[in-house]
């Protein structure tokens, strides 16, 4: 098949969410605490619909189960990435996630590596990222002492940022600020503290999963290195912010025109955050625009891109 995916984003409300998808992208949210857009997804928590072509009305899981050609005939019982844009007007609960043999034997599904490239940020706006208990022992002790201040490590982040979160990375989304997020496809967050706040629909507290967070912390922390590299395609800029075992992530900065070549045989997610471009695959053109988000199957080898944009893509890693 020689066209793009595209999908409808599904929405979720959350405790620490806003209007910022509405006005940013212009979607038609549920409510004023909408937390999450789940642009590119197949998991079952929220599976997004093909928008066009001879597959319009499929869920991408069901694009997956039935023809696995578009995706470069890759094994894997389920689609393993996953797109969002989270709009965070609090803080989002301190939360792990599990690797992917621990969540197979306990969720039944895929561990969780994500990433964020910020979208958006409030001047000082502060991410969760790490924590500084030298031993397992010494992070459950401060987790039982309530030493979140001694415990959680802060990072500032501004409008650009990449940000890669393996499992078992402690980590939350700060206040004002909003982000493009690849992930694994997973659902599976074990919260370790969430400020004490009650949630406004339930009027309790959400659920904590601390044995959990303990059994799947990553001690001590660690900087992850990543292998950034920058090159051009005509008038594309390209950024990698990361290439590893679960996917890669690419910026697409769009001044003009770019001939792309897929090389690896591999399927591309594609966000568009900022401005418009044509993507030419053949003789065809595709009108591409802020928040519209698609796949360009494994059967296209060749696309270009001609406008001004700026897209997010992303790639399965080889453990993916
Ligand atoms: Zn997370």
């Amino acid at each position: 098949m020689q066209e793009p995916i595209f999908l409808k984003p599904v929405f979720h409300e959350k405790i620490w969410g806003g209007t910022g998808l509405h006005d940013e992208f212009g979607y038609d949210i549920p409510s004023d605490h909408t937390g999450e857009c789940w642009a590119i997804s197949a998991h079952p928590h929220g599976p997004a619909e093909v928008i066009n072509g001879p597959y319009k009305g499929m869920k991408l899981n069901e694009l997956w189960d039935q023809h696995r050609e578009l995706f470069g005939n890759a094994e894997g019982k389920v689609f393993p990435l996953l797109t969002k844009i989270l709009d965070a007007n609090q803080d989002l609960s301190v939360q792990v996630h599990p690797d992917n043999e621990y969540a197979e034997e306990h969720e039944h599904e895929l561990g969780k590596t994500e990433s964020w490239y910020v979208i958006k940020a409030k001047p000082g706006a502060m991410l969760y990222y790490g924590h500084n208990a030298t031993t397992r022992e010494e992070f459950a002790d401060m987790i039982h002492h309530k030493q979140w201040q001694k415990l959680l490590r802060k990072m500032p982040v501004k409008e650009g940022d990449f940000v890669y979160v393996p499992h078992g990375m402690v980590h939350a989304v700060g206040a004002g600020i909003m982000v493009l997020e690849t992930q694994q496809s997973s659902d599976t967050t074990y919260r370790m503290y969430d400020f004490d706040r009650v949630d406004q629909k339930t009027g309790k507290l959400r659920e904590l999963h601390i044995q959990q967070s303990i059994d799947t912390v990553e001690v001590p922390f660690k900087m992850p290195t990543l292998n950034h590299k920058e090159w051009d395609v005509g008038d594309v800029h390209v950024t990698q912010f990361v290439m590893a075992e679960y996917f890669g992530v690419f910026k697409l900065s769009v001044a003009g025109m770019g001939n792309f070549e897929n090389k690896d045989g591999k399927y591309v997610l594609l966000s568009v955050i900022d401005g418009q471009c044509v993507l030419k695959i053949g003789q065809k053109e595709y009108k591409l625009q802020k928040g519209q988000h698609l796949i360009l199957p494994s059967t296209v080898t060749e696309w270009s891109l001609d406008g001004d944009a700026t897209l997010i893509a992303s790639k399965p890693g080889d453990e993916a």
